[in-house]
């Protein structure tokens, strides 16, 4: 089996949640604690189509932009009153689509929070005005697999626009993101014989870094450690490959379940495109794990205020049935998070 990594002090390490057990532990004993990230998706547009995409049915039910009226000044401010430390501005669907995004950027850009974009386009915008890092969504190596996937444009053009982009910023964090997958029953259809070309192109192109994982769904990934293994002969002291298969088992597609209670999700808000306020990543336009919608709850000081951490909050985490989840980008999380008070007390 091949390594996740050759450094395990990384971002795609899901032990990065230990960082955060104090303020998880204060909330799970009533104290009012702000989720650490908000995850911020701007629009369920998109112009992509990706075979993978599970939010492909609430985006094309609900193709609409976050109000900015949520997401204003006024907005970032109570979220740093509140205590987040950072905002992703991710997908559902393309955050540079929402037509308020350069002021959106712009005032995130000069708040405390830090930022990261993850976004399949050229970057629209200044490059003075930048977030924390950049992770672009490309998935593919070669530009027929560009094609087939559905992709808009051609890869080059993209790769293209992302190196004259480094030439300028040569500190920013920019991650090659690529989901590998196989249509259920044939392993050599999808993208994934692509991951060693995926690894130099990324490389050749100033990227920082390549973070591949298997997408949920996939058909069984046979070849992953062949193809990991000639993609790492890429990896230099500024060129990482990150492989990690900890989330979403090669066998199945599914998530991992080693746990039974779904403890972690206080530690991120997901803030989408319909206004609404969901407790789940996973479980996105999917109203019994929405919280408030900022529409109708009075707006975020009200949400702050009286539905985060109330009581209703964490009896609703604690009806939630995990075995009942299709899929879990928490599992690890949960999973630390329900396995810690088996561990000795004890330093050594
Ligand atoms: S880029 Fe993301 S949101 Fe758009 S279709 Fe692909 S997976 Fe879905
Ligand atoms: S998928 Fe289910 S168990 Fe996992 S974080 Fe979401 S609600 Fe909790």
């Amino acid at each position: 089996m091949s390594c996740e990594w050759t450094n395990q002090f990384n971002p795609f390490n899901s032990i990065k949640a230990l960082a955060w057990r104090e303020r998880l532990e204060a909330f799970w004993g009533g104290a009012h604690f702000a989720p650490v990230t908000l995850n911020l998706e701007l629009t369920n547009r998109c112009q992509q189509d990706c075979p993978w995409c599970f939010t492909a049915p609430f985006r094309k039910a609900c193709p609409v932009d976050i109000s900015f009226g949520h997401v204003n000044s006024e907005a970032v401010d109570w979220w740093v009153k509140w205590g987040v430390k950072g905002v992703v501005l991710c997908g559902g669907g393309e955050p540079q689509l929402h037509k308020d995004f350069p002021q959106i950027l712009t005032t995130l850009v000069h708040s405390p929070l830090k930022l990261g974009v993850v976004t399949g386009c050229s970057w629209s915008m200044s490059r003075t005005l930048l977030p924390d890092w950049i992770g672009v969504s490309i998935d593919a190596g070669q530009e027929s697999t560009w094609k087939n996937l559905g992709k808009h444009g051609k890869l080059e053009t993209l790769l293209n626009s992302y190196k004259r982009f480094r030439e300028g910023n040569s500190n920013l964090p920019l991650t090659y993101k690529f989901l590998a997958w196989v249509p259920p029953g044939d392993p050599k259809l999808g993208n994934i014989m692509d991951i060693p070309d995926a690894a130099k192109l990324a490389k050749e192109h100033g990227f920082n870094c390549i973070h591949i994982r298997p997408a949920y769904g996939t058909g069984e990934i046979r070849v992953w450690d062949e193809l990991i293994a000639q993609a790492r002969e890429e990896e230099t002291e500024t060129f990482k490959v990150y492989a990690p298969t900890h989330k979403v088992s090669l066998a199945s597609g599914s998530s991992h379940r080693r746990f039974s209670r779904c403890l972690a999700t206080p530690l991120l808000l997901n803030v989408c495109a319909d206004s609404g306020l969901y407790f789940c990543q996973d479980h996105r336009g999917e109203w019994p794990y929405l919280l408030a919608n900022l529409t109708t709850c009075g707006g975020w000081q009200r949400f702050i205020t009286e539905v985060w951490g109330s009581t209703a909050h964490l009896e609703r985490l604690l009806g939630v049935e995990p075995s009942s989840c299709s899929r879990c980008t928490f599992n690890a999380y949960n999973e630390v998070f329900e396995r810690l008070p088996d561990m000795t007390p004890e330093f050594v």
